[in-house]
């Protein structure tokens, strides 16, 4: 159980403040050719314009001079970046995505956010510069295809993006929740650190979109979570978007997810706090989910966050770590047995106790 002490840091002070995340507004704002004929194309225009950011149309639908001297210039330039593309037609076929949900589908690749344990590092190629896809409609309407007969189908939307992050210039997020509130036995699922949600609470979702936000303990978000919303404020937005409507919230299905779980110094009083903090922001009976996601990294994501954030101290030792390979081959770097056992039966257990209507969907 050495791992239990894996980023133990006496200088990390509770997480106290409740900070909205700041809108996200790029520095630079590139369309492309083909992006500036999609009707959704012009209506991402129309958004950006009202913000007063500078436009740049490309001669050519390849993006480029995206490239620093150094990784991490190529990061900053492209972190401030957003682009406006069309979807490849390969994005047309979709993947599964378990254990989040049957299918996942991409409305954007990028995030304006900073977690030092970024989930899309060694995921997506090339600078990580933030590419929104301005065929959305076709993009929509090829997912009925992937719906089942027999049962509901779920669709994940946020494997490679933040899509609330990126929804004050794109409005792309409200736009898939009104497709799929028109769909019978199809739901979207769709997660963030962010809490710009007032938009979205008056839309007819008709109860097929279930809304998440990923939360962890203070001192992990507050130390590795940069240009998020605080969890505070990530809770207040589940809040509103779990209210039913006549008191004024969204009345989504909601579902926490807490990701990355770290084993840090006194990690069960830091954890014991976050669930106090979720119990008071869910006060209330709503329909509840839990996914329960352990700390995990691979050769490849080291080596891109290691350039990233070359500062950073979060914990990829290989040497505390068990080795779990997949059925192509690839490995990843994941606690021990032991550690994951008394960390499931942790949150399993706090979950039982004080959600006794909440369903764990799964613990990796
Ligand atoms: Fe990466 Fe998610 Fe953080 Fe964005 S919010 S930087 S996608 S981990």
């Amino acid at each position: 159980m050495s791992s239990l002490n894996a980023i133990a840091d006496p200088t990390i002070s509770s997480e106290s403040s409740t900070h909205k995340a700041r809108l996200w507004m790029p520095e630079r704002v590139v369309f492309t050719p083909a992006a500036l004929d999609e009707p959704w194309g012009q209506q991402i225009l129309a958004r950006v314009r009202s913000l007063n950011l500078p436009v740049e149309e490309l001669s050519r639908n390849r993006l480029s001079g995206l490239r620093g001297e150094t990784e991490r210039e190529t990061y900053d330039i492209s972190k401030r970046t957003l682009a406006v593309v069309t979807a490849p037609p390969s994005s047309f076929k979709l993947s599964p995505i378990p254990p989040s949900a049957d299918w996942q589908f991409h409305i954007a690749e990028g995030c304006p956010a900073h977690c030092q344990y970024c989930y899309l590092a060694g995921s997506l190629q090339g600078p990580p510069v933030i590419r929104v896809f301005a065929n959305l409609p076709q993009i929509l309407d090829n997912l009925a295809a992937y719906e089942s007969s027999e049962k509901t189908t779920t669709f994940e939307v946020s494997c490679y993006t933040d899509p609330l992050g990126i929804e004050h210039l794109t409005g792309s997020l409200a736009e898939c929740i009104r497709y799929f509130g028109t769909r019978d036995r199809a739901q979207l699922r769709w997660v963030s650190k962010f809490d710009g949600v007032d938009e979205l609470l008056s839309l007819p979702h008709n109860n097929g979109t279930r809304c998440r936000i990923s939360v962890n303990a203070a001192p992990i978000s507050g130390r590795f979570e940069g240009g998020t919303a605080s969890v505070t404020s990530r809770l207040q937005a589940l809040r509103k978007l779990a209210l039913p409507p006549k008191e004024g919230g969204g009345g989504y299905p909601v579902g926490i997810v807490i990701a990355p779980i770290m084993p840090i110094e006194e990690w069960e009083l830091h954890y014991s706090q976050l669930f106090d903090a979720i119990s008071a922001a869910l006060d209330f009976d709503c329909d509840l989910t839990f996914e329960l996601i352990s700390h995990r990294f691979t050769p490849g994501s080291k080596e891109v966050l290691t350039q990233w954030y070359p500062h950073s101290k979060l914990d990829m030792d290989e040497e505390n770590r068990s080795v779990k390979r997949n059925k192509f081959g690839g490995i990843k770097y994941v606690y021990d047995a032991d550690t994951m056992k008394a960390l499931r039966r942790f949150f399993e257990g706090e979950i039982a106790k004080r959600f006794p209507n909440g369903k764990i969907l799964y613990w990796t």
